[in-house]
């Protein structure tokens, strides 16, 4: 997730981001709004933990943030749904999207999730308009799903791997799939064969390799070190790994 260097209520930057360039935030919810409870969650413990999808923000307010910004100001190399929650929670982004790309049709639009909600066919086909989705899948295994990522009750990984195989067979715009290396944790052997399975189910155009970077909410969870995630990498060829951890 990002610096959050808020320049009005609901956006911030434009910043520098490691994995998306110039990049103007859109924060979707409320600080901490979340499916999940990551231990590397730079942003601090979820406050809000739920799958209920709802206007958590006046859908009004963030679309006129975005177009004031986008009328009279340099171009973002793109509009980036994120911040300090899941976005997906929010019942308008698909209004939000739709408006964009008929104001602004040549603004890239990027959407980083969870995955948490993608069973849901409706979410999905409102982001489909979206040029770059960034996806996340931290694991393969409930019990590692549990202890990295603190899901809602009622989530797991079995729906959130065929939901994002869904994405993939139905989305025209690039696919990156994030899969943080919290090692001692997702790291083992059996993890990375069933990693590598998954992944070729999902078929994304970019597998990219995270660690932490920044504090966690979890105080023993150390980086992963560059050796681990090389080996990892390897392993998952031929699939499109790459290692974003480690990049400025
Ligand atoms: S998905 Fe995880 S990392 Fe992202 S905001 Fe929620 S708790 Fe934090």
């Amino acid at each position: 997730m990002y610096d959050m260097r808020k320049i009005r209520n609901h956006i911030y930057g434009p910043i520098r981001s490691r994995r998306l360039g110039n990049s103007l935030g859109v924060d979707m919810v409320p600080h901490k709004t979340c499916s999940l409870d990551c231990v590397y969650c730079e942003c601090g413990a979820t406050t809000v933990h739920t799958i209920e999808r709802r206007e958590y923000i006046d859908t009004d307010a963030v679309i006129n943030e975005i177009d004031g910004y986008l009328s009279d100001s340099p171009p973002p190399g793109c509009v980036t749904f994120g911040g300090s929650g899941e976005p997906t929670l929010h019942s308008g982004l698909g209004r939000i999207i739709k408006h964009l790309k008929e104001r602004f049709p040549s603004q890239k639009l990027a959407l980083l999730t969870n995955s948490t909600l993608l069973g849901d066919r409706g979410l999905r086909e409102e982001i489909l308009p979206c040029d770059l989705i960034l996806p996340s899948l931290d694991a393969v295994t409930d019990k590692v799903f549990r202890e990295i990522n603190a899901p809602v009750a009622g989530i797991d990984c079995a729906g959130i791997i065929n939901a994002l195989t869904a994405l993939s067979a139905e989305y025209r715009g690039q696919m990156w799939l994030e899969v943080f290396i919290a090692p001692g944790i997702n790291d083992s052997d059996s993890d990375v064969v069933l990693f590598k399975e998954a992944i070729a189910r999902i078929n994304p155009a970019r597998v990219q390799l995270n660690s932490l970077a920044r504090k966690g909410t979890r105080e023993t969870l150390a980086p992963a070190p560059i050796e681990l995630l090389e080996g990892i990498a390897r392993r998952l060829e031929p699939l499109p790994v790459e290692i974003v951890a480690m990049m400025k």
